[in-house]
């Protein structure tokens, strides 16, 4: 029988989509409908665009499905144009914010923006999902370097007392909307090489309190292997999230890893 620490989480980042907010609800409420209403100890989440958060946060009043967003503005209020800040989403229900996306960071994003977003979520009692994944998998394995730098930088200086609001999804860029996912047995070895670093920022009691997720080409079809064999505690799905069914079976395949699984 696998072994099981977490309580899995499975994200739909919806990134640019849907066109409208029509569409938006629609895609919510069939999303909730899949989810079912059965008591599950999955947390699922979406993280649509920001116009489309206040309608959904209506059409899910108990937050059954949560609410993520896709990035924030570290300061709280000010002139500050085209950006969005953590007491303005808390307004609307979001309780987790994706932080430090590859596209976000192909736009520009540095590991300082990323490191002051972390602070200001914490402060806010909101749950950070801190991405991180190198571009390319090299022969050499730079890639642990990559991942190791930018997680070092993300979450330095979080308080011990707030570890179980942090998430690290892991994310190889070059598995994202290519629908070429890392192999299980990759991820893995990804997943402990994350656990090796948080227990050397804070303590080895801090790996039993933050979730690590992967996310890169998940499907219905890839993510029992990737929950059995890569031992993460959950996903962070773009592509397959924007269609209901798919997503409703991988969130089942994730709540029927955790009941078989101590
Ligand atoms: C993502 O953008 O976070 C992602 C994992 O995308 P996809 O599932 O489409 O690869």
């Amino acid at each position: 029988m696998a072994t099981k620490s977490h309580t899995p989480l499975i994200v739909g980042n919806w990134k640019m989509n849907p066109a409208t907010l029509g569409k938006a609800r629609k895609l919510f409420l069939d999303v909730r409908k899949e989810v079912g209403r059965k008591k599950m100890e999955t947390q699922v989440a979406v993280a649509p665009p920001f116009p489309f958060l206040s309608e959904l946060q209506r059409l899910s009043p108990s937050q059954r499905i949560g609410l993520s967003a896709q990035d924030v503005y570290f300061e709280s209020i000010g002139a500050h144009t085209g950006e969005v800040s953590l007491p303005m989403l808390r307004s609307v229900g979001v309780s987790s914010v994706i932080v430090g996306h590859s596209e976000r960071r192909a736009a520009g994003e540095s590991d300082e923006e990323i490191y002051k977003d972390v602070q200001a979520i914490f402060k806010s009692s909101l749950t950070a999902i801190v991405c991180v994944g190198e571009q390319v998998r090299d022969q050499h394995g730079n890639y642990f370097s990559v991942v190791e730098a930018q997680l070092r930088s993300a979450v330095r200086d979080v308080p011990k007392t707030k570890l179980k609001q942090l998430v690290v999804a892991y994310e190889p860029v070059w598995a994202i909307g290519t629908g070429d996912h890392a192999t299980p047995e990759d991820v893995q070895e990804m997943k402990l090489f994350i656990q090796k670093i948080i227990a050397d920022v804070f303590d080895r009691s801090a790996i039993k309190k933050v979730r690590v997720l992967y996310g890169g080409s998940v499907k219905a079809k890839n993510a029992q292997e990737l929950l059995t064999v890569g031992t993460v505690d959950g996903f962070l799905i773009g592509g397959a999230s924007l269609k209901a069914k798919e997503f409703g079976k991988i969130v089942h395949t994730a709540e029927a890893y955790a009941k078989t699984s101590v």
